[in-house]
């Protein structure tokens, strides 16, 4: 299960697993009241060379394993949710995607999967834009930019 927390990842890039980790008040799963330490999970994310160590947590009560995954970003998706959606707004208003590091074709990739997913879960009935689209799914935790599975 993932535990999405404010992190900062510079921090975590510097000091690994010296970093200052909160715990989860309790079990998102079971509320049991309290979850142990279970290690760590390598992730990547953009602008870090080198992958970033993710607190795990593990509920005595239940066996849920909790990772921590930072509020900036979407599960599986490397890039901050800030920076897509930044994208994607002025791709939409200006028809051109904005200068920058990130590849045309994974630009590309997220604005096609989010049309599907637009499609999908709030269907051709939805008329208020992709953007508003995009901030509507994220608001019900499903990730904008993943393919429809
Ligand atoms: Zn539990």
């Amino acid at each position: 299960m993932i535990w999405h927390v404010e992190i900062c990842l510079k921090l975590i890039f510097e000091r690994g697993r010296d970093y200052p980790w909160e715990r989860p008040g309790s079990c998102p799963r079971c509320q049991n009241y309290r979850v142990w330490g279970h290690g760590f999970v390598p992730r990547y994310f953009d602008g870090f060379s080198d992958c970033l160590l993710m607190r795990c947590y593990r509920c005595p009560a239940c066996g849920c394993v909790i990772t921590a995954r930072p509020t900036s970003h979407f599960r599986y998706v490397r890039c901050r949710i800030e920076t897509i959606r930044s994208h994607l707004k002025e791709r939409l208003s200006t028809g051109r995607w904005p200068p920058g590091p990130l590849a045309r074709s994974r630009l590309r990739h997220w604005l096609a999967n989010l049309k599907c997913q637009v499609q999908a879960y709030l269907t051709s009935t939805w008329t208020f834009g992709l953007l508003a689209g995009f901030d509507e799914l994220w608001g019900h935790e499903r990730i904008p930019v993943a393919r429809v599975r």
